[in-house]
């Protein structure tokens, strides 16, 4: 694991960095998927309807529906640091401030997960990988990543093709269930998701955990 981790990664990372450069989605900039002057220029999510959730970055900017779809759509999964980067701040400082850093209560980062016959047509989670990319930044705390814990129980239609608040609301009724509660109950959760728009996909699987028995859902996403 550390063998795989320290040596042969950076090397897989530096062939594939040779073959295919990364370049910045908003100006095209090679060596990185988004350079520090793109970063600067994306404005700050507006506040959610749900307070619960919080947000980083403005949907409505071009370059972040840009990593979105590069990363759930066109498969470029290797963009996923990028979305971790931009959730990293705001979460150190959540997690600070309740002084749970250092202390020896683990927390488990749980993505929002795809139903089994969407994971099939996709072939990955990109929320999980935002999710996986997130708890190796912050590789020395008491974060665990649980991908085997929120199970989408049923596919449901995108939330942002539907028209109103009911209409997505009765989509995901339901839509989520728990596997292994035993190991949420007492728990923080940092609930993950790429975009938020409603809200309501959050609120209904922060309300299935905390139903399950975890003590607090805290909800983040790269986007609103
Ligand atoms: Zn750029």
């Amino acid at each position: 694991m550390e063998l795989t981790k320290n040596v042969i990664r950076p090397i897989i990372n530096f062939i594939c960095e040779a073959l295919f450069p990364s370049q910045c989605t908003g100006c095209g900039k090679i060596g990185t998927f988004l350079c520090d002057t793109c970063r600067a220029s994306i404005p700050p999510a507006e506040p959610s309807a749900d307070k619960e959730v919080r947000a980083v970055w403005s949907y409505r900017h071009p370059t972040v529906h840009r990593i979105i779809w590069n990363l759930k759509y066109e498969g470029i999964r290797a963009v996923a640091p990028v979305c971790a980067e931009a959730l990293y701040d705001m979460i150190a400082e959540d997690i600070a401030e309740e002084s749970l850093v250092g202390s020896n209560e683990e927390m488990l980062v749980i993505p929002i997960p795809l139903s089994r016959a969407r994971l099939k047509t996709r072939g990955y989670n990109h929320t999980e990988d935002i999710a996986r990319a997130l708890v190796t930044s912050f590789s020395d705390s008491n974060l665990v990543l649980a991908t085997d814990i929120l199970i989408k129980t049923r596919d449901t239609k995108p939330q942002m093709s539907l028209a109103n608040k009911s209409e997505r609301l009765r989509n995901l009724i339901d839509a989520f269930t728990v596997s292994h509660s035993s190991r949420i109950i007492g728990r923080t959760v940092i609930l993950i998701d790429d975009v938020t728009t409603t809200g309501a996909t959050i609120a209904e699987a922060r309300k299935t955990l905390r139903a399950a028995g975890a003590r607090e859902v805290k909800a983040y996403a790269v986007a609103h």
